[in-house]
C-alpha cells in the first residue's frame, strides 16, 4: 500500500477494500479483453458486469432506453434514511465496447472493471452512505453514441455527478473535449465522354478538389481549438469518364458549442462555393447524432486531485486541451457534472487506438495504474456522497458553465 498520506478512516478502508478487489479488477478487463463486442453487442460484458453488481447488492435494470446492452444498477446507502431528501445520487460510468477489428485498444474492458471496483469498494467499506450509488452501463461509446440515446431516453435525469476513469498514454484529471459531428457531400455534375465531348461534361471531381482546396485555405483562418478533416469516399467511375457523382465525408470538431456551429456554416459554404464554381449541384447531410464538449466539473477535479494526492498517485503535466479527443461523456457533461480523467497504462509513445495501446490494456502497469484510479476514484465518490459543501459547489460551477 502507498496510502502514506491517506488519514481519513473510510477512505483509508475504502483504498483497502479496493486494494482487495484487485483480482477482480484483472478477471474483469481481461475477460471483457478477450471477448471484444462492439458498439452496441456487448452482451457478454454487460451481463458480467450486472452479475457482479447484484452480488454486491445491486439492484439492475435493464435494457434502458431500449438499449438491450445498457444498464442501472443502484444501491441507497444505509444513511440514507436519516439524510436529508438532498442526499444525492453519484453515477459511476462504464463503458466496455471494443473497437472493429482491433479489438479493447481502447481500453474501454478497464473501464468497465474500474467502475464495478469502485463500486464494490465503496458499498464494502462505508455502506452507511447518505444518498444513492449507481453503477450507468453505456455501450456504445465508440461512434454509436449510447449515452446520447440513454441522456435523451431520461436515464440521467435524477443523477446528480457522474464519474469515470479512461485509459490514455498520459495521467490527467481535467481535460476538455472536442464536439464531433460528420457531415456528408454529393457533389453532382454531368458524365460524358473525357476525350471526344469534354465540354459536355460538369465534373463533379472539379468541385469536389475544390472544396477540398477551400477548407485546407480555411483551416488557417480557424481558431487552434478546431479541427476539420476529411476524405473522397468516391471520386468517380472510369478515368474516361467526366465525373458525375462525387461523395466526401468529412468530421468537424470544436471546443465551444457556438464555435462549433460556426465552423459547420463555413465549412458548408466553402462546399457551395465549389459546387458554383464547377457549375455542379451539391447536397449536404449531417450525421444525425453530434458529440457535445466537454466540460469538465472543476470542483469534483479537485476532489479527485486531492484523492490522488493522498495515494501518492502522480499526474502528468499536460493543458486541458492537449490531445485531446471526443466521446459522448460530453453530451453527459451538457447535462450532469462529469468527471472523466484519463490515466497512462503504457508510455507516451502508447496511444489509444494502437496496438501498442491494446498490449498496455493486460500490462503490469496499466494494471497498477487502474487500481490507483479505482481508489481515487471511489474516494471522489465518497466525498461527493457524504460532503455536502462539494456537491453544492459542484453544482454551481455546473450552473455557471451552462
Ligand atoms: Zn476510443
Ligand atoms: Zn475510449
Amino acid at each position: 500500500m502507498t496510502e502514506a498520506n491517506l488519514t481519513h478512516p473510510v477512505k483509508r478502508s475504502i483504498a483497502q477494500e479496493a486494494e482487495k478487489l484487485s483480482g477482480e479488477i484483472s478477471g474483469i478487463n481481461r475477460a471483457i479483453f478477450d471477448k471484444p463486442e462492439v458498439c452496441y453487442q456487448e452482451t457478454f460484458a454487460a451481463a458480467l458486469l450486472q452479475e457482479k453488481l447484484v452480488a454486491e447488492g445491486f439492484s439492475v435494470k435493464s435494457p434502458v432506453a431500449g438499449l438491450p446492452t445498457a444498464f442501472v444498477a443502484t444501491r441507497k446507502g444505509s444513511g440514507a434514511k436519516g439524510a436529508s431528501a438532498k442526499a444525492p445520487t453519484v453515477a459511476l460510468i462504464a463503458e466496455y465496447d471494443a473497437l472493429p477489428q482491433i479489438g479493447h485498444a481502447c481500453g474501454h474492458s478497464l473501464i468497465a472493471a474500474t467502475a464495478f471496483a469502485a463500486a464494490a469498494a465503496i458499498v464494502r467499506a462505508a455502506p452507511d452512505f447518505p444518498g444513492t450509488l449507481q453503477v450507468i452501463g453505456t455501450p456504445a461509446e465508440e461512434g454509436g453514441g449510447g449515452k446520447v440515446r440513454m441522456i435523451e431516453a431520461g436515464v440521467f435525469r435524477n443523477v446528480d455527478a457522474a464519474i469515470m476513469t479512461h485509459p490514455s498514454n498520459k495521467t490527467r484529471v481535467v481535460a476538455r473535449m472536442f464536439a464531433v459531428t460528420e457531415l456528408f457531400f454529393t457533389f453532382t455534375g454531368k458524365a460524358a465522354h473525357a476525350a471526344a465531348f469534354p465540354y459536355k461534361g460538369v465534373n463533379a471531381l472539379d468541385a469536389g478538389v475544390l472544396f477540398y482546396n477551400a477548407v485546407s485555405s480555411m483551416r488557417q483562418q480557424l481558431k487552434e481549438e478546431a479541427r476539420v478533416h476529411g476524405i473522397f469516399t468516391h471520386g468517380g467511375d472510369a478515368p474516361n469518364i467526366i465525373p458525375e457523382k462525387v461523395e466526401m465525408a468529412f468530421y468537424i470538431r470544436a471546443l465551444d458549442r457556438e464555435y462549433f456551429q460556426e465552423v459547420i456554416a463555413r465549412v458548408r459554404q466553402c462546399a457551395q462555393g465549389a459546387a458554383k464554381s464547377a457549375g455542379c449541384k451539391v447536397s449536404i447531410k449531417q450525421r444525425g447524432m453530434v458529440y457535445d464538449p466537454f466540460y469538465p466539473s472543476y470542483p469534483m477535479g479537485q476532489a479527485f486531485r486531492a484523492n490522488m494526492a493522498a495515494i501518492n498517485a502522480p499526474e502528468d503535466d499536460f493543458s486541458e486541451t492537449e490531445e485531446i479527443g471526443s466521446s459522448d461523456i460530453g453530451n453527459l457533461s451538457q447535462v450532469v457534472p462529469s468527471l472523466h480523467p484519463e490515466y497512462a497504462i503504457g508510455g507516451r509513445e502508447d496511444i489509444n487506438h494502437s496496438r501498442n495501446f491494446l498490449e498496455a490494456v493486460i500490462s503490469k502497469k496499466g494494471h497498477a495504474a487502474a487500481l490507483a484510479m479505482t481508489k481515487a476514484m471511489a474516494m471522489t465518490v465518497y466525498d461527493l456522497l457524504t460532503d455536502p459543501q462539494l456537491m453544492a459547489e459542484t453544482r454551481r460551477a455546473f450552473k455557471k458553465t451552462k
